[in-house]
């Protein structure tokens, strides 16, 4: 089984403030899913611009102050689902409309964390889809929490992926984003960044500066999951979703420019 997570930064327009699709890469994406020859597979995709300004306007996962105060988080969290939801709707089309028969699961309506880390979820029905030949659709989320401070959180498609992979024995974990890898530095800043094609510790790599407005840890976030994967004996590859023709030669076992995550 397969886990591959198309990054918010892919699909959506990730630097504007409103929920903006990027048509073109959704469309060869999903093109390029239905062409490679993987078994089961499960998409996992980012919020991007659908999800992270909402999240952040309303401070979701924040402590909550007063009852006014949760009554804004809650309206927040109401907006932020659809607007997530929405997106998935869109990413699942295109994914049927391609070829590949997709189903779509929300998280907010089968996930729960505890202190902003998935606590419990109903793993059963992905199997299931799985073993019927489905091709399930998750996505970054907003979720409750058994934190009563917080009671509410922001869930990324970077947690999905692990917890998916941990609980479903994955094979292969492929995180498809808008740069080629993990670089020694921010690759959109800093012209003289280079490509680290094997990372087995966070300290190979600065992440303290992203560029897009990710309320869930940009790169940081993301190799921080795929070593918690690796200290389970499974190993992932950060590539290009941006440079055509990556995802199909990824999915279908092909080597890729990109990182790997690997002791
Ligand atoms: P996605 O939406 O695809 O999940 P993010 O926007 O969260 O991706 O993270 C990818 C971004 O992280 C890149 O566009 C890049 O600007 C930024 N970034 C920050 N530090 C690094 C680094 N050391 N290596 C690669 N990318 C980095």
């Amino acid at each position: 089984m397969i886990i591959l997570k198309i990054g918010g930064s892919v699909i959506t327009r990730k630097e504007e403030d409103e929920p903006t699709i990027d048509h073109e890469n959704l469309k060869r994406i999903a093109g390029e899913i239905a062409e490679s020859t993987h078994q089961k597979l499960i998409v996992v995709h980012g919020a991007g611009s659908y999800g992270h300004p909402l999240a952040k306007k309303y401070a979701i996962g924040d402590e909550i102050r007063n009852k006014e105060d949760l009554e804004r988080k809650m309206m927040g969290f109401s907006l932020t689902q659809q607007s997530v939801k929405e997106l998935n709707g869109l990413v699942t089309e295109h994914l049927r409309r391609e070829g590949t028969l997709s189903v779509s699961i929300q998280p907010s309506s089968f996930i729960l964390t505890e202190n902003k880390r998935i606590k419990r979820a109903e793993i059963a029905l992905i199997k299931r889809y799985l073993e019927l030949g489905f091709v399930p659709v998750i996505y970054g989320d907003v979720v409750l929490d058994e934190n009563e401070h917080i009671q509410m959180a922001v869930l990324s498609g970077d947690q999905i992926i692990k917890f998916l992979a941990e609980n479903l024995h994955a094979k292969r974990v492929i995180l498809a984003t808008d740069v080629d890898g993990i670089y020694n530095k921010n690759p959109k800043k800093y012209s003289d960044a280079h490509l680290i094609e094997t990372v087995s510790s966070l300290e190979q790599m600065e992440t303290g500066e992203e560029t897009n407005t990710d309320v869930t840890g940009g790169m940081g976030g993301k190799v921080s999951e795929l070593l918690e994967l690796l200290e389970l004996k499974i190993e992932s590859e950060i590539i290009n979703a941006n440079t055509e023709g990556n995802i199909r030669k990824a999915l279908n076992g092909e080597n890729v420019t990109g990182t790997r995550i690997k002791k």
